[in-house]
């Protein structure tokens, strides 16, 4: 089969024929129709996230937020069917440890990350196998596309939870969401969804203005402005219900962090870069004095997955709208390339393999 291959950190992927995946007696391979390109591919690209111990190493196969068809079911596996149409969720578990039979599969014990470590081979490739089948696939609805899957990625996945199981967001409370690539953007969609005031802050007014159409009540030019924790604390009539840090990197888990008022809650989304290693300091004393709380949020659970179907469905969310283009498999280097100076707007989706 076709697939772009990690050779090197930071050089380009190489396309290769290599040998189709085999069943797993609880496993199943799905034959890709539609792949997001991520911000988490291109720090996977790079080697950051070594910390984690989910650096991807040369032969990897990267590529997390996949939809398809199913072709091939493991002796084991009860409920997929050869043909399901399906996504993959990003954080394959085993389906079999306390974390997973509680519902919280995202949290999993021995939890394996689609596309970053060598059991779990990614999807920017024909076909991928995916352990724990009935576990982890996910039923696609009538009506949800695989590209419109893709366009949820992990981004709309992990931005759902975080905002709708992990924070209590309430209607017209303020929200602001520092940082409006992918996972900014779908939390600016989905918080509106839920009944918030958004506002949206980034450095350039092209995201801004995708922010807006998508549902944000007020943006902020953080290039513009010398205090952007004070300017969307006034926004929001002196502190915000609840920030989001999309990004990952220190100043913009900060500047979350300032943006809130008394009781209000931090949702880190974003993985920090290799600049933080996993860490960033934070004003823990004003946190203590306002009551202010600091959630981590990690991808979503698979069982919750048809909620946002049900809102897709109906038009509340609207995954096509990020998805900026179609790309084919060959073009993934350029759209990773095009990342490294946040060069990049919306999501493109591999449709071509
Ligand atoms: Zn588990
Ligand atoms: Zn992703």
């Amino acid at each position: 089969m076709k697939a772009a291959v990690l050779e090197a950190h930071g050089e380009p992927l190489a396309i290769q024929e290599v040998d189709a995946p085999s069943t797993e007696p609880e496993g199943a391979v799905v034959e890709i129709e539609a792949c997001g390109i991520c911000r988490s591919d291109w720090h996977g690209w790079q080697g950051d996230w070594a910390w984690l111990g989910i650096q991807p190493q040369p032969g990897q196969i990267l590529g997390h937020e996949p939809a398809g068809r199913v072709v091939e079911v493991g002796a084991e596996v009860e409920t997929v069917r050869e043909g399901d149409h399906v996504a993959i969720p990003f954080n394959i578990g085993d389906g079999t440890c306390p974390e997973c039979r509680r519902g919280h599969g995202n949290t999993c014990e021995s939890v394996l990350p689609l596309g970053f470590v060598e059991p779990v081979q990614g999807a920017f490739a024909e076909y991928t196998h995916v352990p724990a089948a009935d576990h982890n696939l996910v039923q696609l609805p009538d009506g949800v596309s695989s590209t419109e899957m893709a366009g949820l990625g992990c981004r709309f996945m992990t931005s759902f939870h975080a905002l709708a199981h992990q924070a209590d967001v309430d209607a017209g409370d303020w929200v602001a969401v520092h940082g409006c690539g992918g996972i900014g953007l779908s939390a600016v969609h989905i918080a509106d969804a839920l009944g918030a005031n958004v506002i949206a802050v980034d450095l350039t007014d092209e995201k801004l203005d995708l922010a807006t159409d998508l549902g944000a009540a007020a943006t902020v030019n953080a290039s513009e402005v010398d205090n952007v924790s004070g300017e969307v604390a006034a926004i929001a009539g002196g502190g915000a219900d609840v920030s989001v840090d999309a990004l990952g990197i220190a100043e913009t888990c900060r500047n979350s962090v300032e943006s809130l008022g008394t009781r209000g809650q931090h949702l880190q989304i974003g993985l920090t870069t290799d600049d933080e290693a996993g860490e960033v300091s934070l004003p823990t004393d004003r946190m203590v004095m306002k009551e202010i709380e600091f959630i981590g949020s990690l991808g979503m659970p698979p069982t919750r997955y048809d909620e946002i179907f049900r809102m897709v469905q109906t038009g509340k969310l609207r995954p096509a709208e990020i998805v900026s283009e179609t790309v084919a498999l060959e073009d993934v280097s350029a759209k990773l390339e095009a990342m490294t100076d946040f060069g990049t707007t919306g999501i493109p989706v591999i449709e071509e393999f």
